[in-house]
């Protein structure tokens, strides 16, 4: 039995000649997608906000 990581929903249409899913481990090609995008995303904010200069640096002045 196999579980989809994205949606939790429980695939039981698990194919008899032991090939998997294009998807695996996801059941369909949209889970796949949202997982594939929030690792796009995460890693843009990681980006922009080490890109994104310290406001509380620039403002202490004499
Ligand atoms: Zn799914």
């Amino acid at each position: 039995m196999q579980q989809c990581p994205e949606c939790h929903k429980q695939d039981t249409s698990e194919p008899v000649d032991g090939t998997r899913s294009q998807y695996y481990p996801f059941c369909s090609e949209r889970c796949k997608l949202i997982d594939l995008g929030r690792w796009f995303d995460a890693r843009y904010v990681i980006q922009s906000s080490a890109d994104a200069s310290d406001p509380e640096i620039s403002d202490q002045g004499f």
